[in-house]
């Protein structure tokens, strides 16, 4: 059952990027610019949130010292925002958690081939800067000057995304969503490093075992809170 969705999340996770360079290459074809690239990180220091299959197929791939550096961010996430309840406090939260645990010491990332939907559907039309920037901290007018600037055609505003790639990638989110909801009744969504870190546990196995082993195997870990993961059973 795990590598059924292991299989069909792969498939769609090489669709999207067959998606996204052919977007990227006619955009650039008709003058405009994209700014992503290697070595440029800073969308990395997002809240990267994913589905349960995307994070099974990270979670497989690490060695125990990545897996040490994603336990360590996992439960310290945890902690942080442990009497949170509203996303926007959530998102102002994780900034204080840096990049991403699997971001490697050269600044790409150390699971480039299994990389999530959302961190591939994240295509930046200004240059990376931007990418990390914390906005509530801007200057009227520097504001006023980067909204000004955006592509209204492309982005999915006021962001400098592209809206219709990250629009697919969702898609393919819900797609991966729906085929685990009939394999398991119930369908996992939350932040990457909290699923990774959950799975390596035995959360995949504790999924398995059916709705209740899996909420129960959640609560036990201290994970049970909305803003980190979302359809855990009831
Ligand atoms: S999984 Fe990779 S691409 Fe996505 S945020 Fe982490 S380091 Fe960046």
């Amino acid at each position: 059952m795990l590598d059924q969705l292991l299989e069909q999340v792969k498939q769609q996770q090489m669709f999207l990027e067959m998606l996204v360079r052919s977007w990227v290459d006619d955009y650039r074809a008709d003058g405009g610019s994209i700014y992503c690239g290697k070595g440029c990180r800073n969308c990395c220091s997002l809240a990267v949130h994913t589905g349960f299959a995307e994070a099974l197929a990270v979670a497989r791939r690490l060695n125990e010292a990545q897996a040490e550096k994603v336990a360590s961010y996992a439960v310290r996430l945890r902690d942080l925002v442990k009497n949170v309840s509203d996303l926007p406090q959530y998102l102002r939260l994780h900034r204080q958690m840096g990049f991403c645990p699997l971001l490697d010491d050269e600044g790409a990332c150390s699971v480039y081939p299994v990389r999530p939907l959302t961190c591939r559907a994240l295509i930046s039309t200004r240059e990376s800067v931007w990418c990390g920037a914390d906005f509530s901290t801007l200057a009227p007018e520097e504001r006023e000057a980067f909204l000004a600037g955006l592509d209204r055609k492309v982005v999915a505003f006021p962001s400098h995304y592209v809206a219709t790639l990250q629009e697919s990638g969702k898609e393919l989110e819900e797609a991966a969503a729906q085929h685990m909801r009939l394999h398991f009744g119930f369908a996992l969504y939350g932040n990457l490093g909290v699923l990774v870190h959950l799975i390596r546990k035995g959360l995949a196995e504790a999924c398995q075992e059916g709705p209740a082993a899996a909420a129960r195997f959640i609560a036990q870990a201290g994970f049970d809170n909305p803003l980190l993961l979302t359809g855990v059973p009831e």
